[in-house]
């Protein structure tokens, strides 16, 4: 194979059909971020590594993200019905991928995830990163509807998940303001900033996207009042 100073080939055995392929990786020196979303969608400088986080096998079109759980024994017997027997042919998205690509690689590996019934957690995560790579094409409509599903899956892992517990309800409330539903948005808030247990982090961020939004708003309709978060 040819030296690609962008990407480099990453040998991986199929967890499905136990074949072996390689998919493109984006090597460390070629991407930066240089800024992070309010939602933690991370700007890039030069190429994009999140194009290349999904493995999708072109032998049997079985799709692996590294945050999967589900993928041994009685799982694959799942994945095997409600997934793989249903895929049309499989596609080759093993090298240079456009966004499409890549949207098309997390829709794959939510399929997988449904069949082997992962958790909520981890489908919000899959539908973030869709609706992330659907603003970077700006299609707001397609963006917006991933949000809404992201969302939905982010409420049903709220009492389930311990861990990480603060970004979630974080993330709950910020996909609430940017699909507009405010009121949602200002109680989410209001929960983060009236529990104890929550860090300085995530008080600071709070606040200040809460302040942010407030101004945002004040400026756009200067003469209509959003309300406080803090009582
Ligand atoms: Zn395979």
């Amino acid at each position: 194979m040819a030296f690609n100073i962008y990407y480099y080939e990453s040998s991986v055995d199929c967890n499905f059909c136990k074949k072996r392929f390689t998919t493109y990786k984006v090597r460390p020196n070629r991407f930066k971020i240089i800024e992070e979303q309010t939602d933690f969608m991370p700007i890039y400088e030069g190429l994009n590594p999140l194009l290349y986080e999904v493995a999708v096998c072109p032998h049997c079109g079985y799709a692996y993200h590294k945050s999967m759980t589900r993928t041994y024994g009685p799982f694959m017997l799942l994945i095997d019905e409600l997934y793989i027997k249903e895929l049309q042919k499989p596609i080759n998205i093993c090298k240079e991928r456009t966004i499409d690509d890549a949207i098309a690689s997390y829709k794959l590996a939510y399929l997988v995830s449904r069949a082997s019934m992962e958790e909520p957690l981890l489908m919000g995560n899959f539908a973030l990163k869709i609706a992330w790579l659907y603003r970077l094409k700006n299609e707001v409509k397609s963006e917006m509807h991933y949000l809404y599903s992201a969302r939905d899956f982010y409420s049903k892992s709220f009492a389930s998940n311990q861990e990480g517990e603060e970004r979630i309800q974080y993330l709950y409330a910020e996909i609430s303001l940017r699909i507009g539903d405010i009121a949602e948005a200002k109680k989410g808030f209001s929960r983060l900033i009236s529990n104890r247990n929550v860090s300085n982090k995530y008080r600071k961020l709070t606040s200040k996207r809460w302040e942010n939004y407030k101004y945002d708003e004040h400026t756009l309709r200067s003469n209509e009042s959003t309300g406080e978060i803090i009582n």
